[in-house]
């Protein structure tokens, strides 16, 4: 069955006195294990998708499920447990906490999903050291490259388990040698897991590296040659 299934969604902004909308009856279902890419111009909608799809932020219409549950009639705070237990996100820029170690940044989900320190730090440390981070677990993001702080966001959002992984051009701002290594390190990861995950990109190599490749048309998603 679908982890994550998007009905009928609709996301509208206010744009002066107008609306404006930017998903308009978007239908999508992602199964585990399946990598999808989704490429489409800049404004097209992509990360108002990925933030309807992680219950950042809520339809205006339509139904978002998420392991066969209706996430439409929950609490603000049932949403923000599913969401931290189900759905780890990555974005083109990392968002570390600066005062904070990798290692740190790391447990922090699990921290205010009130798991336990010790097993969370066993576990972020099992991440890192699977990113080539072992010998970084203890520097604050000041001290590392721009491929290192991006390894560490990844490693944040797939160490409390989520279900699905939902990625905003999370190599993006890397030069294409690091681009090229991170993105192979995260597909991996989430092989490995037998996750889900949508994945935002601009690179259409990266793009053919995953399972298949939808896009934004007209504020539906629908697939996608390249
Ligand atoms: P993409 O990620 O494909 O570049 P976005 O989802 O960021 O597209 O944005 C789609 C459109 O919605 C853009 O025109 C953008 O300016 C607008 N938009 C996004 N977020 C907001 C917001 N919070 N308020 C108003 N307009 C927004
Ligand atoms: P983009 O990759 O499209 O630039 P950003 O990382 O800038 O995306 O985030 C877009 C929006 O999502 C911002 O307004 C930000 O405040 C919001 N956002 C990002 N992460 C979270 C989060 N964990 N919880 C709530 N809102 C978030």
């Amino acid at each position: 069955q679908a982890v994550l299934e998007l009905k009928d969604v609709h996301v509208s902004y206010k744009s002066g006195d107008e609306q404006l909308e930017v998903l308009k009856g978007a239908d999508f279902t992602l199964y585990p294990g399946e990598i999808v890419a989704l490429v489409a111009p800049s404004g097209a909608g992509k990360s108002t998708l990925l933030h309807v799809a992680g219950l950042l932020e809520k339809p205006s219409k339509g139904e978002i499920i998420i392991n066969e549950q209706n996430t439409a009639k929950l609490s603000e705070r049932e949403r923000t447990v599913l969401r931290l237990r189900s759905v780890g996100f990555v974005y083109q820029f990392h968002h570390l906490l600066p005062e904070f170690t990798a290692l740190e940044n790391v447990i922090m989900p699990q921290m205010i999903d009130k798991k336990s320190k010790a097993i969370a730090s066993k576990k972020a440390k099992e991440w890192l050291e699977k990113f080539d981070l072992g010998h970084r677990v203890n520097h604050q993001p000041g001290k590392l490259s721009g491929g290192e702080k991006q390894r560490v966001a990844i490693t944040r959002a797939l160490a409390n388990s989520p279900y699905i992984l939902l990625a905003d051009e999370p190599t993006g701002n890397l030069d294409e040698k690091t681009s090229d290594h991170v993105f192979g390190l995260l597909l991996q990861a989430v092989r490995q897991e037998g996750l889900a995950a949508l994945i935002v990109t601009h690179n259409n190599e990266l793009a053919s590296r995953m399972d298949r490749v939808m896009t934004l048309h007209e504020g539906k998603i629908v697939p996608f040659t390249l």
